[in-house]
């Protein structure tokens, strides 16, 4: 809570996951699969364009239309599957709504989720808290390097045993796991980049190891 509450003092709220929808914030969680959000902004903007952000209009749509649209997030053949694969899901099991998904409980819900072709815990955790609002802690390459470069974690921890160290020492609360992330994701993208920024960053105030280069 103590990196918590730095980060969130230096930024104020991230507002993460940025997204008018729940369906939204599902496709982009999805979509950013080994992308930067800006690449993932450019594909959803050109899905609104072509009125595809439907998953009945996905899964019906032609297959080119939808992979030109989403094109700027890359992989986008791969993506466009994952994209079909996941709404056929939502519409079969939930008539096409991620409200009526989020109803379902969240473990058995999350076995569902990391079922479908292209979804892994990152992704599924992704839609859990932030298009479902249930409380489950997301991991990502950022959490890994920022929290193993101050000696927190091992960076050798797998998925389960970094989420469950936040899950262990953060108060039960969805709102400071939707932000926490949201901080993480701005440190990282902001400074702790492969070559980190430390001299600027907030979080310099804490012994850094394991970082060879920071400047
Ligand atoms: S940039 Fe440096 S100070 Fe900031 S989180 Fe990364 S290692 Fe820590």
């Amino acid at each position: 809570m103590e990196v918590y509450n730095t980060l969130s003092d230096f930024y104020g709220p991230t507002g993460w996951w940025p997204g008018e929808t729940p369906f939204e914030i599902a496709i982009g969680a999805i979509l950013t699969q080994n992308t930067a959000w800006t690449n993932v902004e450019k594909a959803i903007e050109n899905l609104k364009k072509e009125d595809l952000l439907n998953p009945y209009k996905i899964i019906q749509c032609d297959r080119n239309q939808l992979e030109q649209a989403i094109r700027p997030s890359g992989y986008f053949r791969q993506k466009a599957e994952r994209l079909i694969i996941f709404c056929k899901y939502l519409i079969e099991k939930y008539d096409g709504k991620i409200e009526k998904m989020a109803h379902k409980n969240i473990s058995e819900l999350r076995n569902e989720l990391l079922n479908i072709k292209g979804i892994g815990p990152e992704t599924a955790d992704d839609i859990l808290l932030y298009a479902c609002g249930h409380r489950i802690f997301v991991v990502d390459a950022y959490t890994r390097r920022i929290f193993s470069r101050h000696g927190i974690l091992d960076e050798k921890l797998n998925y389960n045993e970094i989420q469950n160290y936040f899950h262990t020492y953060l108060p039960q609360d969805v709102y400071i796991y939707k932000e926490y992330h949201g901080l993480i994701v701005w440190t990282g993208k902001d400074y702790c980049r492969k070559i980190p920024k430390c001299s600027q960053c907030p979080l310099n105030k804490y012994p850094i190891f394991n970082c060879e280069k920071g400047g």
